[in-house]
């Protein structure tokens, strides 16, 4: 399909995502992992459609979004684009939750059990079931997103109950660390508690943990899917 988009600035956007898949495949094999075993997920929120027309164009197909009304614009300014993967990462409210169950195809930030049966039960029953991951809090207090790991196995079964969802995985957005060994530690609990489940259950194959800044201690750490924004489509205007 013919793409209009601006140049000079999709081919920065085709080169960052190069040099991103590359860094990836390369800290997968430095963690004795396979180069093959880390997805990443394109995180295009609050960038113009171009932006993800050019990454689309160099064969991205996962793309992250935070906003649900941009997400769900998004996704309609884009519908011909039918083999696009729309994965919604952002809090959730729940009168907003029939616009996610009706267009995205993943939710990483399941972590209400309101939010869940919503969600499960606004999922139009023509589409496939809506792939999610539960968001654990691994930062105390200094976020407010995300149960704690203790709350876990009742999520769990929960999200397991719920026919129109699949239970995926963990995803995590932890507080900035000073090194590489506290970004580790960090995730170390979280990676037994995904192990542990993806042992009993096959269809938890995703850890959804890294961004732009700490790429290497989550990969190192056992991650599945990176959502990486900025090293692919540059800083964001506004802080988010
Ligand atoms: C914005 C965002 C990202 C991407 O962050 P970068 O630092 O720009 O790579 C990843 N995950 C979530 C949940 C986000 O909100």
């Amino acid at each position: 399909m013919a793409l209009d988009t601006n140049h000079s600035h999709a081919d920065q956007v085709t080169q960052n995502l190069s040099q991103v898949m590359q860094q990836v495949e390369q800290l997968a094999l430095d963690a004795g992992r396979d180069q093959t075993s880390v997805r990443v997920l394109a995180v295009s929120k609050t960038k113009p459609l171009d932006d993800i027309k050019a990454a689309y164009q160099s064969g991205q197909r996962a793309f992250g979004e935070n906003y649900v009304q941009e997400a769900f614009d998004k996704h309609h300014a884009l519908s011909e684009l039918t083999d696009i993967e729309w994965h919604f990462i952002g809090p959730i409210q729940s009168n907003k939750s029939r616009q996610i169950a009706e267009t995205m195809h993943w939710v990483h930030s399941i972590d209400r059990e309101k939010i869940a049966r919503r969600l499960s039960e606004q999922r139009p029953e023509a589409m496939p079931r809506l792939q999610v991951c539960i968001q654990v809090n691994i930062s105390g207090e200094e976020s407010k997103s995300g149960i704690l790991l203790e709350q876990l196995p009742v999520m769990v079964e929960l999200v397991q109950s719920l026919p129109n969802l699949q239970l995926r995985g963990l995803m995590a957005i932890p507080a900035p660390q000073q090194s590489y060994e506290a970004q580790c530690q960090v995730y170390q609990p979280l990676q037994q508690a995904f192990l542990e489940l993806s042992k009993y259950d096959r269809m938890i194959d995703t850890l959804s943990i890294g961004m732009s800044g700490d790429l290497p201690a989550a990969i190192a750490s056992g991650s599945t899917m990176v959502r990486v924004g900025t090293a692919i489509f540059g800083a964001r205007d506004y802080a988010h």
